[in-house]
């Protein structure tokens, strides 16, 4: 990062294809650049359903923080947030409960760059903006936006949606010491959404995706159900438990009836620390 004028110059990296952009597409948003387009159309030739795919997993945050909001959670972390897409997370929390509050995390310098977006509360509540990388949980926990915004003395409602697969092992079981640093703070109450993309359903697709991404530098870690669920470990899944994304609690019959599960790629779900 530079400086220019006293102020932060980010190099956004519009040359080259970036996770959080390519998704942006798929989602039908505008934050994304030939780089991200030429990306997600090679996606798409190997996987045609990757923007229904992306839509599956947005629309799980929406019924997951939906529900947890009317189950009395107050205090949202959300952490690899991604471009601001309405409704964000704040939205359908504090659409709930007006006083919900949200911290925001990403460690994208766009995200940063759209934050604005994610700042706009409720007069009640707050929200709050914080780049960080998730692979460092401590320094997440320690921040002053997470200090200031959410009591770490009462529940919170961590997410960690389509996040995870992007953090790989490293040979050290680095994603899942990773997430059991988060839980080992939350008090009792306190609640995990996740969900998590695995090649368990069509592995020749999620093996050439993970060629696309990795030639756009981002390295994709695809799990199992076992994997996955071993995220929740000490924690009692919500009902239905481990599902696939549009499975789990759907508004209707719709989507979770016409999608198959090779389409949603990605595996969902939200427990509650006893
Ligand atoms: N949670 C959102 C966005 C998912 S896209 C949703 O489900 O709709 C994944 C996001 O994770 C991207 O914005 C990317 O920048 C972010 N990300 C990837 N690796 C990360 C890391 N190590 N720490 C924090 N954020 C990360």
């Amino acid at each position: 990062m530079s400086e220019q004028h006293g102020e932060p110059v980010v190099d956004l990296q519009l040359d080259r294809a970036h996770s959080a952009r390519i998704y942006d597409y798929f989602l039908g948003g505008r934050t994304n650049f030939l780089a991200d387009r030429t990306a997600a159309a090679s996606v798409l030739s190997v996987f045609p359903s990757a923007a229904v795919a992306a839509r599956i997993n947005r629309e799980f945050m929406h019924r997951a923080t939906r529900a947890l909001a009317r189950a009395g959670l107050r205090q949202f972390l959300d952490i690899g947030t991604g471009i601001p897409t309405s409704p964000n997370l704040h939205e359908i929390a504090q659409g709930v409960a007006p006083d919900a509050r949200v911290v925001y995390t990403d460690n994208d310098p766009i995200v940063l760059a759209h934050a604005a977006a994610l700042l706009r509360s409720t007069p009640q509540g707050r929200t709050a903006y914080l780049q960080a990388d998730v692979t460092e949980p401590a320094g997440i926990l320690t921040a002053p936006q997470v200090r200031e915004t959410l009591d770490l003395g009462r529940p919170v409602a961590l997410s960690l949606i389509a996040l995870m697969h992007f953090v790989p092992d490293g040979g050290q079981d680095r994603a899942h010491r990773v997430v059991e640093h988060l839980k080992a703070v939350l008090p009792s109450g306190s609640t995990l959404a996740m969900t998590h993309a695995t090649a368990d359903f069509a592995p020749e697709a999620m093996a050439r995706i993970s060629d696309i991404y990795a030639a756009a530098g981002t390295s994709v870690t695809y799990r199992t159900e076992a994997e996955f669920a071993r995220f929740f470990d000490g924690w009692e899944l919500l009902e239905p438990g481990i599902t696939l994304a549009h499975h789990w609690r759907p508004d209707g019959p719709g989507e979770a009836t016409q999608v198959t599960d090779a389409v949603a790629a990605s595996y969902a779900a939200v427990a509650r620390r006893p």
